[in-house]
C-alpha cells in the first residue's frame, strides 16, 4: 500500500480538497496521513485519515519524521507562496529530508496530478 503525505496551508485548503475529491479513486486505495486541520477537511470528504499534529504546532514534523523513516512514500504539500508561516523552518526541513531521501514531493495540484499518474501507471506495470 501507498502511504501519502498531505499538507496545505489555510490558503491551499480549498485546493486540497478539490485535489483529493478529483483524485478520490487512487487516494482512497492508499494510507493518508495529514497534518490537523488539512487532515480534518479531508476527512469530511469521506477519506480515512490519520491526523497528525496540526502543522504550527508540529504536523509538518511529524510528516517529517514518518517519512524519513520509511513510512510515507510520497508528500503533497500546497504550500502558500503569498503567506508568511510561523513553522516556516518546520516546512524547509520537511522539504530538505524529501530530497534527503528522494521522496517525490508536490507543491501545487498540477505537479501532484502527475506524480499520482505517475505512480498509477507505475503500478499498473506501464
Ligand atoms: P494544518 O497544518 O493542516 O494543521 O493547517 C498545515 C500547515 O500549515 O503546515
Amino acid at each position: 500500500m501507498i502511504n501519502v503525505g498531505l499538507i496545505a496551508h489555510d490558503g491551499k485548503k480549498p485546493e486540497m480538497v478539490s485535489f483529493v475529491v478529483a483524485n478520490k479513486e487512487f487516494l482512497s486505495k492508499t494510507k493518508i496521513y495529514a497534518t490537523g486541520t488539512t487532515g480534518g477537511h479531508i476527512a469530511r470528504e469521506g477519506f480515512d485519515v490519520e491526523c497528525l499534529l496540526s502543522g504550527p504546532k508540529g504536523g509538518d514534523a511529524q510528516i517529517a519524521a514518518l517519512l524519513a523513516t520509511g513510512r510515507i512514500d510520497v508528500v503533497i504539500f500546497f504550500r502558500d507562496p503569498l503567506d508568511k508561516h510561523p513553522h516556516e523552518p518546520d516546512v524547509q526541513m520537511l522539504m530538505r529530508l524529501c530530497d534527503v531521501h528522494n521522496i517525490p514531493l508536490a507543491t501545487n495540484p498540477r505537479t501532484a496530478y502527475y506524480i499520482l499518474k505517475g505512480m498509477e501507471s507505475t503500478m499498473q506495470g506501464n
